[in-house]
């Protein structure tokens, strides 16, 4: 929406008062960072017990395996049941990973393109792959597909998920389009949920490629601000009842539950996807680490023990994210340069300025001290085509680190905006 009379009559009177307040930050020699979504050391403090739960000498999993050694490629049966109440769905459609569900995602991608996945014609590599990216997403998604050289196409999201009646044309009538991201529940960056409705499209569009497969990033799927979680329907139940039961690849990971570097990983899907994995995934190791999968188990004991800690993250993250909501809403309601998202879960905040702003904001902000994803990350190829779009992340900097920083991002909008009046 273009600026009223008014919004820019008040942002050009107010224009030595933001460059002064400006200019007093930069003095101040900031050093703040809120360019990734790290968990805060308090967050990861909250799983420091963990790490006792297997001492010297008691590495026996419930089921009477010794843990320090080889084998279990998919994981250990309890640990496969866990995720399984995760990801909803049953224990043999579960497959552990490492620790980070990027790995995984990454590595289906790779095989895909290398050997083909079940019910295709084989390796994608012998022809044109192209991806749906719904936008603003997640960078390294994107940096996948770049580094693969597959063709992305970005899709706008809403409020409910990406522009289905864009998917829906795309993938009926472009065999070449094998993939898509997703960040169903809380999603990076803007904290949308996918309604019923686009889980259920999802699952029975069309698709002009036999082989099209969802990768479904459900990486905050138990990550509430609230106590009142977003509802999210089971893209695999639906694939099921759609007739398409292998389009659906799931993946989850407690790297935002018990530790960043040091969680456990997991994909969800068809018996057929989880044998095509287990197959590649045989081939690169000899099992994984099932010592870290007994410390999970047993710090966590069951979903129910995932949630109640993840309350105590809620407690953490809530006030931060407040903190910054609070001083966007004091420095730009009503102002006309920005609009932001206000999540009830998941670690980041979507602030779109007016085109043509985003990355002079970026950059002022890193001159006064502030680091702030660069502007463009959230789009394929680092290019937001409107220049509008920064990712905030709010977790790791503390309250008051968080306001004075969101004061100086306030500050910076408006100084770009300024500049390009
Ligand atoms: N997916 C999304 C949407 C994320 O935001 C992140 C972390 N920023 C990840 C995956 C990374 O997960 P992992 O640590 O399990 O690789």
């Amino acid at each position: 929406m273009p600026l009223t009379e008014t919004q820019i009559k008040s942002l050009q009177g107010r224009a030595d008062e933001i460059k002064a307040r400006y200019d007093a930050f930069v003095a101040q020699g900031l050093s703040l960072d809120m360019t990734r979504g790290k968990p805060s050391s308090e967050q990861l403090d909250l799983a420091e017990p963990m790490l006792a739960s297997v001492p010297p000498g008691d590495h026996t999993s419930p089921g009477g395996v010794d843990c320090r050694n080889y084998g279990g490629v998919d994981g250990l049966p309890e640990m496969k049941a866990l995720f399984a109440d995760y990801l909803e769905c049953a224990p043999d459609q579960i497959l552990i990973g490492g620790n980070a569900s990027l790995t995984l995602m990454y590595d289906a991608v790779q095989q895909a393109l290398t050997h083909g996945v079940p019910g295709g014609d084989g390796p994608w590599l012998k022809g044109t792959v192209k991806w749906i990216c719904p936008v603003p997403g997640y960078d390294r998604h994107f940096t996948i597909c770049e580094h693969f050289g597959i063709e992305m196409i970005p899709v706008e999201m809403g409020e409910g998920g990406p522009d289905m009646d864009q998917v829906e044309a795309l993938v009926a009538a472009d065999p070449a389009i094998k993939g898509m991201w997703a960040v169903p529940r809380y999603s990076n960056p803007t904290g949308a949920t996918y309604s019923d409705d686009t889980v259920c499209r999802l699952a029975a569009m069309k698709a002009a490629a036999p082989d099209f497969r969802i990768w479904w990033d459900n990486a905050y799927g138990e990550h509430h601000l609230t106590d009142r979680p977003a509802p999210l329907s089971n893209l695999l139940s639906a694939c099921v009842a759609a007739g398409h039961p292998d389009r659906a690849l799931m993946f989850a990971s407690t790297s935002k539950i018990s530790f960043a570097g040091g969680g456990l990983a997991a994909l969800g899907a068809s018996a057929a996807n989880i044998d095509w994995m287990r197959l590649h995934t045989s081939k690169r190791t000899i099992g994984p680490d099932k010592l870290n999968q007994l410390r999970h188990l047993r710090f966590f004991g069951d979903i129910e023990g995932i949630r109640a800690h993840m309350m105590r993250h809620a407690e953490l993250l809530r006030p931060r994210f407040e903190a910054v909501i609070r001083t966007l809403r004091r420095e730009l309601e009503g102002s006309g340069l920005a609009t932001w998202t206000e999540p009830e879960g998941g670690y980041f905040i979507s602030v779109d300025t007016l085109d043509g702003c985003a990355s002079r904001t970026v950059a002022l902000a890193a001159e006064a001290g502030v680091k702030l994803t660069p502007a463009g990350a959230t789009f394929p190829y680092r290019r937001d085509p409107k220049d509008r779009n920064i990712r905030i992340a709010p977790s790791l900097p503390s309250v008051e680190e968080l306001t004075v920083a969101t004061e100086l991002f306030a500050l910076c909008i408006q100084l770009a905006t300024l500049e390009r009046m």
